[in-house]
């Protein structure tokens, strides 16, 4: 991205658009694809390059991606050479489990507080061994208007590195700058074990479960409730089905 788009977007519209690509990443359907997956952890390595001042060229300094590639008798050219693509689906499927487990962690640590030395270690494994390159081209403050004007990757352990990093760089903004935990890291999980899917949600309390859909609560209280509820709470679903349905036939 150019600084100067960069700079129109406020601190937090930025850092929420890149919620949204790494929640879409962590949030698997059962029948979603290897490639699906894939596509959607492409989207979510390209807005991190960008965070810690990259592109998704940079893809080829990743000690992984360079592996698989290798070991497939295979070398970079581009982002959109088909090798790369499956390496990437094989990368994106090796590091998902653990980044649903940061996610997790992060969408309530008042809750899930046991997931933390496992999610942490992640984060410091893969997010902290990032070289960068600082530097000034000497072009002077008042035509350049930036105090360092040379910024980017230039050797990073894993092609999950940049996605940890982000996720580190949020934690700190609580942790360090004193930011409200739902500012810095606005997501949440459903509770419903078997779903698990994640949202970008600014409010939400903490002692509360949090359901991603009518049907994830009704699922989820079914094992608690009577034949009776069960029924009522599925009369009251079906209804808000026909009612949206409806909504949507009329447009
Ligand atoms: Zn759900």
């Amino acid at each position: 991205m150019q600084l100067k788009e960069r700079a129109k977007l406020r601190r937090n519209e930025w850092e929420t658009r890149i919620w949204s690509a790494i929640v879409s990443y962590a949030s698997v359907a059962p029948d979603d694809s290897p490639s699906a997956v894939a596509r959607r952890f492409k989207g979510a390595l390209a807005e991190c390059m960008d965070w810690i001042g990259g592109g998704l060229d940079d893809v080829q300094l990743c000690k992984d991606l360079q592996q698989v590639l290798s070991s497939q008798g295979e070398k970079f050219t581009s982002t959109d050479q088909p090798e790369v693509d499956k390496a990437l689906e094989l990368l994106a499927a090796l590091y998902l489990v653990e980044v649903i487990t940061v996610l997790a962690w992060l969408s309530v640590p008042e809750r899930r507080g046991k997931l933390a030395p496992r999610a942490v270690e992640f984060l410091r494994k893969h997010g902290t061994g990032i070289i960068g390159h600082l530097g000034s081209s000497g072009r002077p403050f008042a035509e350049s208007g930036l105090l360092i004007d040379e910024e980017w990757p230039e050797e990073m352990p894993s092609v999950i590195s940049p996605i940890c990093k982000f996720l580190l760089d949020q934690v700190h903004r609580h942790d360090l700058e004193g930011e409200p935990l739902r500012d810095a890291i606005p997501i949440v999980q459903c509770d419903r074990p078997s779903c698990g899917k994640f949202r970008l949600v600014r409010k939400t309390r903490a002692e509360k479960n949090y359901f991603c859909s009518n049907l994830c609560k009704v699922k989820f209280h079914g094992a608690k409730t009577s034949k009776k509820e069960k029924a009522a709470y599925m009369r009251d679903y079906r209804k808000t089905v026909k009612l949206t349905k409806k909504g949507e036939k009329r447009k």
